[in-house]
């Protein structure tokens, strides 16, 4: 059976990811969806993301990896990305020959973790009921939370200095001529920061040298 990851590109769902290709050998299906909204985060996220397809294929084992996007650019509103993530996801799981599961990076940490991923999973749960009906796909696919329990820190250790490095955790980057840089004042940004020790802990015994 085949395990749907939805891989954004930031270090939740990167770990994950790396935490699903090395600690099992079952057959996994990793998407990405392009957020293209106001935030101007789209860009920035799918060059990382293929970095980190790279980097997984390159060091770990093989899986099948697609993309999808999501263009909401005129809307002043920002849209919620869990429900783009059910949605996507349903098309996919049923796109996905044996899938019985979907694999999302949420931390029990992320502010109001358990109503959202509940509500996430509701809608998944209707749609998915209308391909049922029409007796495609799977008859139960469960939701799976394999770095549910980790701290921020704990997630970024969990993963190799070169591939925490390509990961991209911005939601407003700034353009720059080489390509993005974070702006460091985001939600994500201040996240990710708080997981700057153990980077440096980690990234030591290479700097010593
Ligand atoms: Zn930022």
């Amino acid at each position: 059976m085949t395990i749907l990851a939805m891989l954004s590109g930031g270090l939740d769902s990167t770990a994950m990811l790396w935490k699903l290709l090395t600690g099992t050998g079952e057959p996994l299906r990793v998407h990405h969806i392009r957020m293209d909204n106001r935030e101007g985060r789209a860009d920035a996220e799918q060059a990382a993301v293929e970095r980190i397809v790279a980097y997984c294929r390159a060091h770990c084992r093989p899986f099948r990896y697609t993309e999808s996007g999501l263009e909401l650019t005129q809307l002043e509103a920002i849209p919620i990305d869990y429900m783009a993530i059910a949605y996507v996801a349903c098309q996919v799981a049923i796109d996905t020959p044996g899938c019985n599961r979907i694999a999302v990076g949420t931390l029990a940490r992320d502010t109001d973790e358990a109503n959202r991923s509940a509500r996430q999973r509701r809608i998944f749960d209707v749609m998915y009921e209308c391909y049922r009906a029409r007796k495609l796909g799977e008859p139960e696919v469960i939701w799976i939370y394999p770095v549910h329990a980790l701290s921020k820190t704990e997630v970024a250790a969990l993963l190799p200095p070169a591939l925490r490095e390509i990961t991209w955790s911005c939601r407003t980057p700034v353009r720059t001529a080489s390509g993005f840089r974070p702006c460091g004042r985001c939600k994500a940004c201040r996240a990710r920061a708080e997981a700057a020790p153990a980077r440096e802990i980690s990234a030591s015994p290479d700097a010593s040298g």
